[in-house]
């Protein structure tokens, strides 16, 4: 039984890192964020930072003794100790959990239990570089939490609805019936701007709505009326897009070229696409937008250049996959930041009613298309910690009345 006034902790594990969130339960939705912070640098130089509400900082540590947090358990438990002098006796009284993988199937948010923990296990080659981090983050706070509901929310979810067209490869059904096909990613964002459109522009909400998620991850979603119709990630998070160190599209071909002619083998080849690619590798210099928008080094520019390219051809095939579009959505560390690169992406998308106003531009507007525009141009704060909150919420709900 969840009570106003509870917490509710929200944890995303990756690989190196554990982002947290605490909320507290408000007497209706939605749920009141109080502390965030992260561990990054586990396994490393563990760092340690937590602020409140209002972004003061309360916590700032690194480790300079063999006591570093050398793994997610201990990671964890580093977070909690800290959360539970600032819980003041407040319960928690459910975890949520960000996981990449639902797979085909997991469509919503779970309670997380046995059965749900093995199936989530066996998707972990569909995502190997993240899905082992998600659960070990659930099995350590359900070992901190003994009896406290686990709820596990998905990325992949929010684009379950898609077409059967739009997430096959063109290859033998057998393929798509063992799961070798698109899932998408980022669905947590994704929801949360759609839900956060239809609270404060309904009627927008109801259109065609593509949504720009730049961030050290980058994806770009189709939605209509609220629903992911397609998205730029496919099987893993690798597709679409360039993003800090990831590939984004690769012909398929150059995989096979690297591995029968240039001799790499798959480990080298996965470390090249996920670590070594993206702005970082195409610049040589850095994967953070504001390194290359600093640097005098014509590979930067080149790297930008290339990213925002890539980004505007996307915004079109979605575009196309919506039948028109009503309203850019630009998220995420680069979309609600990166004026330049917002400006450079929607030069040349002049021909879908698309045009910025560069004061407003500039100024990081919430609505950056001048007003009357065919297509407005929106600049959005995404949260996903916030709509794992909500799903938290709704799911214990759930399972009480049931
Ligand atoms: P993650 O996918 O790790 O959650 P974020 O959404 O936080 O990433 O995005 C991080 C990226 O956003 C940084 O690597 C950087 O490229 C970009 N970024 C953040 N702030 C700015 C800024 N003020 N100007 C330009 N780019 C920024």
């Amino acid at each position: 039984m969840i009570a106003t006034g509870d917490a509710v902790l929200v944890l995303n594990a990756g690989s190196s890192s554990i982002k947290f969130e605490l909320f507290e339960v408000p007497d209706a939705p939605p749920p009141i964020p109080r502390f965030a912070g992260q561990m990054e640098g586990i396994g490393a130089a563990p760092h340690f930072t937590a602020r409140d509400a209002t972004g003061t900082r309360l916590a700032d540590r690194r480790w300079d003794n063999g006591e570093a947090p050398g793994n997610h358990r201990a990671a964890l438990g580093v977070i909690i100790d800290w959360l539970e002098g600032v819980l003041a006796g407040r319960r928690v009284a459910a975890v949520g959990h960000r996981v990449v993988h639902g797979g085909p199937d997991l469509a919503a948010p779970v309670l997380v239990d046995v059965a749900v923990m093995e199936r989530l296990r066996d998707l972990a080659p569909l995502a190997p570089l993240h899905q082992p981090h998600n659960l070990s983050g659930i099995a350590a706070a359900a070992e901190r939490f003994p009896g406290v509901p686990q709820v596990a929310c998905f990325d992949t979810a929010f684009h379950r609805a898609h077409a059967w067209e739009a997430d096959t490869f063109a290859l033998p059904p057998e393929f798509y019936d063992r799961g070798i096909r698109r899932y998408g990613f980022h669905g947590l964002s994704y929801e949360y701007i759609a839900h956060s459109l239809a609270e404060s522009d309904p009627a927008l909400a109801a259109g065609r709505v593509v949504v720009a998620h730049l961030g050290n991850g980058a994806s770009l979603c189709a939605i209509h009326n609220g629903r992911s119709v397609d998205s730029t990630m496919g099987f893993t998070a690798l597709d679409g897009v360039p993003m800090g160190t990831r590939c984004g599209q690769i012909d398929p071909g150059v995989l096979l070229h690297l591995m029968t002619t240039e001799g790499m083998d798959a480990a080298t080849v996965q470390t090249l696409l996920y670590g070594q690619a993206g702005l970082k590798g195409m610049s040589g210099i850095s994967q953070d937008v504001r390194d290359l928008e600093a640097s005098a080094n014509p590979r930067a520019a080149r790297a930008l250049s290339h990213f925002c390219w890539r980004v505007r051809r996307e915004v079109g095939a979605l575009a196309a996959a919506l039948g028109g579009i009503d309203a850019l959505v630009f998220t995420a560390g680069i979309g609600e930041n990166a004026a330049g690169i917002r400006a450079a992406v929607c030069d040349g998308l002049e021909f879908l009613g698309i045009v910025i106003d560069p004061a407003l531009n500039a100024a990081h507007a919430p609505e950056i298309s001048p007003p009357g525009a065919r297509t407005r141009v929106l600049v959005r704060q995404t949260d996903e910690e916030g709509m794992i909150a909500r799903h938290v919420l709704g799911v214990l709900q759930r399972s009480e009345n049931a």
